[in-house]
């Protein structure tokens, strides 16, 4: 008895919702009625179940407000939030790939906050065409005669097929038949795109031949993927480029080359392992190629295609090509992008993939030496923090087996359990701009090569809660 009175006493002393919103200007004038009542009835049906459960929860008016905001904070955090990726792999898909110059920050920002040209001829009054704003980019960067441009380089495929050989055959190198990941399979692309994928040579080597003996009247294109995340080694063999562009001339069949990542300018050059560029593709006889807007290039997600007039008029004209479009803000952010390729002296400062793939391994140890001081002091005595030499990987799938040799802090618990590892990586995965680091072998490594913002890094570390 003594009991029930006590809990019906309890929820007396609830203050109730009316009474607690007049006490709560301000948060009404940060969240709004709507969302300050919901969350208080949320918080206050919370504190009934904990009394009816036996529990003493605080009940007076001051707690019950501070709850609410937070609750409110929590609700109306970003859930899309930057992160520092120490991860050891430049272009981390799950990390966002590309991370974009500043100008191509300021276009969008321009873009987004006004109504735009975007398919309005200045000139005539008319009607424009988006990609106006970029073909000539393209062409220019490609020596291609027209170009467009989609959402990746995945619908760049299925459209570029579902276009040019839709009921009809296709076929590819056995050994090109790529997965990249994310369920992104060739043959599955190619049904999807309503096209029969036919087979042609064995895994590890295919010849011309081999595609000469396939073709037929159902025959659409020919064409070729670039193995971009995986390499056949050993007794191996391809079709050269030009050897297959001639076999298509021939047939008059267009060749097609999904590129992958397509940079637009010799790696070798940077001091990069060798990629092959669109224009040189193109240079070899490509009539199509494909390549990301994301990976290599270091712009934002899109997918380009580049080559002759004629078919990219028909890629244009396929009512697919609505639903794939890109919007003003990448078509903005592409644009200011590939104007930094136009003058390839300040191109790898000022892109920062391009900046992060050929920072030298000396400057990352320097950069890993300013930093252990203050990391072994916050972390210690339950981490010991040292520098290491690591290679970082370039990502997406570009390049995968080369690497590029860096310098990493290489954190290693005393316990030597890897729960504590475990343990630290979620610590800094929580931070406000959280760190992300990469498990391995009882360590975790934070490869420095794509750390821009060291002094927030730093900032940071005083707040860690072990
Ligand atoms: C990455 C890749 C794609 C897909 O490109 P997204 O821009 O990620 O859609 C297609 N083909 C190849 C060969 C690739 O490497």
């Amino acid at each position: 008895m003594k009991a029930d009175r006590q809990i019906k006493e309890a929820h007396r002393r609830i203050p109730s919702v009316d009474a607690l919103l007049q006490q709560m200007p301000d948060a009404l004038a940060n969240w709004g009625r709507q969302q300050v009542t919901d969350a208080l009835r949320a918080e206050l049906a919370d504190l009934r179940a904990q009394i009816a459960r036996g529990e003493t929860p605080q009940t007076d008016a001051e707690a019950l407000q501070q709850r609410v905001a937070q609750r409110l904070e929590r609700s109306n955090s970003a859930s899309l939030v930057p992160v520092i990726n120490l991860s050891g792999t430049v272009l981390h898909t799950n990390l966002g790939r590309a991370s974009l110059p500043r100008e191509a920050l300021d276009a969008v920002v321009t873009v987004a906050a006004a109504p735009s040209n975007l398919e309005f001829d200045l000139d005539s009054g008319a009607r424009g065409d988006r990609e106006s704003h970029i073909e000539a980019l393209v062409c220019e960067l490609t020596g291609a005669e027209a170009a467009t441009a989609v959402n990746n380089n995945a619908a760049a495929v299925l459209l570029v097929l579902n276009t040019l050989a839709l009921g009809r055959e296709v076929p590819v190198s056995r050994g090109e038949l790529v997965e990249i990941g994310g369920s992104f399979r060739i043959p599955e692309v190619m049904q999807r795109a309503g096209c029969t994928l036919v087979e042609v040579g064995a895994t590890n080597r295919t010849h011309l031949k081999d595609f000469a003996g396939v073709i037929n009247s159902a025959t659409a294109l020919l064409m070729k993927v670039h193995t971009s995340n995986y390499q056949l080694e050993g007794f191996t063999s391809a079709v050269p480029e030009g050897a297959l562009a001639q076999l298509a001339q021939q047939r008059g069949l267009p060749f097609v080359i999904d590129l992958g990542s397509g940079s637009l300018v010799d790696f070798a050059r940077l001091g990069l392992p060798a990629e092959p560029t669109a224009a040189e593709a193109i240079a070899n006889g490509a009539d199509l190629v494909t390549f990301s807007g994301d990976k290599l290039l270091g712009g934002p997600q899109a997918g380009l295609i580049a080559g002759r007039k004629e078919l990219v008029g028909q890629i244009k004209t396929n009512p697919l090509k609505r639903a794939l479009r890109l919007d003003k803000m990448t078509l903005a952010a592409l644009a200011e992008v590939l104007k930094l390729y136009r003058d390839p002296d300040s191109l790898v400062q000022r892109l920062p993939t391009l900046r992060q793939l050929t920072r030298p391994a000396e400057d990352i140890a320097a950069q890993a030496g300013r930093l252990l001081p203050a990391l072994s002091r916050a972390l210690q005595p339950t981490y010991s923090v040292e520098i290491a030499d690591c290679a970082s990987q370039i990502g997406s799938g570009a390049l995968p087996v080369e690497t590029l040799p860096s310098a990493a802090l290489r954190i290693t618990p005393a316990s030597g359990d890897d729960a504590d590892v475990r343990r630290l990586a979620q610590v800094l995965r929580s931070l406000p701009l959280p760190v992300i680091g990469r498990l391995h072998k009882t360590s975790l490594w934070l490869d420095l090569r794509c750390l821009d913002q060291e002094q927030a890094f730093l900032g940071q570390l005083d707040g860690l809660r072990l």
